[in-house]
């Protein structure tokens, strides 16, 4: 007997992961691929749309029937029949109907707010009307969850918090402004800011000196999750880790004094560390709000499958199954 099930994709600057979503909550995760950005945006497109018709080939084989509907997180700026622009990908208006092969029912959604919908249906939020879903990757955005709904404000540029300014004289971000929470508190902001401060201490510019020394380029691979882990022992990554938490503890307060959240789930590979950013976030946070009570810290749940469970809620919206939200947690995860 045929089992209804839709297409799953997550896509990546770099790159994407699908799977089949069962309407009874069944997942089967494939192996992920490049975009292969570098050849350009028609061809990022042309890759998305094999890579669909492929699972789609593959649930047909297992499941006996063609997908009900198709789920894409894309990043940039997206509605859900158009992918807008995309700054990492190149590309501009380009339609869903142009992922998607023979005429399948398809949904786009924006990559952050896509991983929040998930959360808010399967992970931390679960139950929770209004939250914050703020994953701390290369880049920092979030997905403002509003009446158990991302919100992307009037033109889809909603949640960049990662760009709202901590220190408005600050570090010079990518994005052209000063200052922004990015600049500090992202992975990405970590791993470049320890780097920069060792690579500044005296016994370290000598052998920094030589750009081809195996111990500098040892000393630019230090990722963030190394700067966490060194930072009980290290100053320098201490100090790192230190205005972080301090420019996160700014942002929050801003973001609790304008919306209210019930919690804050914390997400991404630094969200992964607990505890040792968490328990000081939530101090920090308390201490600047002065007469209002912070919301809870919690770590966010689904890890790096927010994002393709979040794209199979949408793909189950293009099926016309709004309200669909199985128990997860009852039906295993399987490959291929
Ligand atoms: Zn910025």
């Amino acid at each position: 007997m045929p089992v209804s099930y839709v297409v799953a994709l997550d896509v990546g600057g770099t790159s994407m992961k699908g799977g089949l979503v069962t309407f009874a909550g069944e997942v089967t995760v494939f192996p992920g691929r490049d975009t292969g950005r570098e050849a350009g945006p028609d061809s990022v497109v042309a890759g998305i749309r094999t890579y669909v018709a492929e699972l789609a080939a593959a649930g047909s084989a297992t499941f006996g029937m063609a997908p009900s509907g198709v789920g894409l997180a894309v990043p940039g700026i997206v509605s859900e029949a158009v992918a807008l622009y995309a700054a990492n990908l190149g590309w501009r208006d380009v339609p869903v109907s142009s992922f998607v092969p023979n005429g399948i029912p398809a949904v786009l959604g924006h990559d952050v707010r896509t991983g929040g919908l998930a959360e808010s249906v399967f992970g931390a939020g679960r139950g929770v009307a209004d939250f914050l879903f703020l994953p701390l990757g290369t880049g920092i955005a979030g997905a403002v969850v509003v009446g158990g709904e991302p919100y992307g404000g009037a033109n889809g540029w909603g949640g960049e918090i990662g760009h709202t300014a901590v220190w408005p004289d600050g570090e010079k971000c990518a994005c052209g402004q000063r200052g922004c929470l990015e600049t500090y508190a992202s992975a990405g902001a970590l791993a470049r800011r320890y780097a920069a401060r060792i690579a500044t201490t005296p016994e370290q510019s000598v052998t920094l000196a030589e750009p081809n020394n195996a111990q500098a380029r040892s000393q630019g691979a230090v990722t963030a999750k190394e700067v966490v882990e060194r930072a009980a022992t290290d100053t320098a990554a201490a100090e790192v880790l230190n205005e972080a938490i301090d420019a996160l503890a700014i942002s929050l307060a801003s973001y609790t004094l304008l919306l209210d959240p019930s919690m804050i789930v914390i997400g991404g590979g630094l969200g992964e560390a607990g505890a040792v950013i968490l328990d000081p976030l939530a101090e920090r946070l308390a201490d600047r709000l002065s007469f209002r009570k912070p919301p809870p810290l919690r770590q966010a749940q689904l890890g790096v499958q927010a994002g393709m469970l979040g794209a199979a809620i949408l793909g189950w919206r293009a099926a016309g199954e709004s309200s669909w939200r199985p128990d997860l947690r009852a039906t295993p995860t399987r490959s291929p």
